[in-house]
């Protein structure tokens, strides 16, 4: 259902060639993205960054002379998943001698030089401030030399980059509003990896909407790991004096929703602790803002939030939860939830089942605790909830989810929704596939009515299962 996170489906994504090659396009490159929709956004960059210098995209690996992975290291598995992919692309390289082999993203930061030495065949290594620099890092490769830059930047936002859309479905998009993360959540490797907070200048995130729009979009999500703390100080020089205003999240969220009232507002990810009745108001004011929000909770006790140090209680959550539902009603609400987190007792668990129970969410992203290198919960708790304990737990959690996914559903079925189109269904090409406002997908039948992806059309929900809703359109072109 929601895209902005870690989205299965898309894990080791190949960008589709850009625009047709040029005379200029001396060399192509080839880019796998793992992890969640950060990466991916990150990917655009890179792809303009090497577009500028001559490199033009393809999906073949095997013609590429640079192959780029841009990696996750969120959990183990994500972090295994690319070195068993780099053993993919030795074959190709021994065929194709010159092919340069680069790690991008949270695993470069997080190993840096190490990776050179435990991946022979890597030649570039670079973090996810260091983008600008890779045609230079590209060169002295090829020069032979094994290239690093993992410096993190207390200032990069590629602000001024326009990123190139590819693999896209030219109705939906992704911009980046801020980088980093100052929060020091105990089981997190983020703020390690991606380095300082830092929100992208809010002209340019306008701007960035407006492009979009123009060129047929008509959603943006707007990405940010804690979005609800974005904050820039403007600068304009209205009469003769300078004068500064402060842009907060709620007022970002209403320059975005101004540019068009049929362009789609999303935004993740929202921290419990951040979320203000301001931005619940904003939304509320603006239809084209959705009526959706991302609220990890990671877990239910009171206790095990205070050693994951996400700074909000059970009861401060229900609360939100409970402000959420009175200022917006009828608003989607899905979480992240980490089951076996260090000392979890029995009771813990059942606490997070009952908040769940108590939040009713759409949807939720799912996890069992992994201890990640470095991060605070790695040097002060002892990793001792059993596999199988964690396992158990995990699908006591993924059963509920599933059942209040499925009542979620089912309370809308005789509902009459506003479904923006994406595509045709996966099933079928007689299918449309959309989202409501709250972020569920639903499948219509096309006969009867020419609309286009893009297009906003009226519909009845008919049924629905836990992940999808059905309809008929009731009216419309
Ligand atoms: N910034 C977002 C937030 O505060 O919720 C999400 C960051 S993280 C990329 C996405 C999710 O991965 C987290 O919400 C958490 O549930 C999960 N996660 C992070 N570290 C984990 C770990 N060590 N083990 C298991 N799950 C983890
Ligand atoms: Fe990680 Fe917490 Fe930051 Fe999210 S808010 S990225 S979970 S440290």
């Amino acid at each position: 259902m929601n895209t902005t996170i870690h989205n299965e489906a898309r894990q080791g994504e190949a960008f589709a060639p850009a625009a047709p090659e040029t005379a200029e396009t001396r060399k192509k490159f080839y880019i796998e993205s793992y992890g969640c929709q950060m990466n991916f956004a990150d990917s655009e960059i890179v792809a303009s960054i090497l577009g500028e210098n001559g490199f033009g995209a393809t999906r073949n690996f095997e013609e590429a002379d640079l192959v780029l992975l841009n990696t996750c290291s969120i959990r183990e598995k994500a972090e295994q998943t690319v070195r068993k992919r780099l053993t993919e692309f030795r074959k190709a390289k021994l065929r194709k001698p010159g092919m340069l082999v680069g790690v991008l993203g949270c695993m470069a930061e997080r190993l840096k030089g190490k990776f050179l030495e435990e991946e022979k065949l890597v030649d570039l290594v670079v973090g996810p401030d260091a983008y600008r620099t890779l045609p230079g890092l590209v060169e002295e490769a090829e020069g032979g030399q094994k290239a690093v830059n993992v410096l993190l930047s207390r200032e990069e936002t590629y602000a001024d980059i326009s990123p190139v859309r590819l693999n896209s479905n030219g109705v939906t998009a992704f911009v980046s509003i801020m980088r980093g993360c100052n929060n020091m959540c105990s089981f997190c490797v983020v703020p390690f990896t991606r380095g300082r907070e830092r929100s992208r200048d809010a002209q340019s995130i306008v701007q960035e909407c407006t492009d979009l729009f123009n060129s047929g979009y008509r959603e943006v999500t707007l990405l940010g790991q804690n979005v609800d703390s974005y904050y820039w100080m403007e600068e304009s020089s209205l009469r003769t004096e300078e004068r500064t205003a402060a842009i907060n999240f709620a007022l970002l969220l209403e320059r975005v929703a101004t540019i068009s009232p049929l362009l789609r507002i999303r935004f993740s990810t929202s921290h419990p602790k951040d979320i203000t009745d301001e931005v619940l108001h904003t939304i509320a004011r603006y239809n084209n803002i959705c009526n959706y929000i991302h609220l990890p909770v990671q877990s239910g006790s009171t206790r095990v939030l205070q050693l994951m140090n996400r700074t909000y209680t059970r009861e401060w959550y229900q609360a939100k939860v409970d402000r959420i539902r009175e200022i917006i009603p009828g608003c989607g609400i899905t979480t992240d939830i980490i089951a076996g987190f260090c000392t979890e007792t029995e009771e813990d668990h059942r606490d997070t089942l009952s908040l769940m129970e108590y939040s009713r969410y759409d949807y939720g992203y799912m996890f069992f605790y992994n201890e990640r290198p470095g991060t605070l919960a790695a040097r002060r708790y002892t990793d001792d909830i059993p596999e199988d304990v964690k396992k158990r737990r995990l699908q006591e959690i993924v059963d509920l989810q599933y059942r209040l996914s499925l009542e979620s559903n089912q309370a809308d079925v005789g509902k009459t929704v506003e479904v923006l189109i994406e595509g045709n269904s996966k099933k079928s090409d007689q299918e449309w596939m959309g989202r409501t406002s709250e972020n569920k997908v639903i499948v219509f039948p096309k006969a009867g009515y020419h609309f286009n992806k893009g297009d906003y059309a009226t519909v009845k929900v008919t049924g629905c299962n836990k992940a999808t809703l059905m309809g008929n359109v009731t009216g419309g072109n």
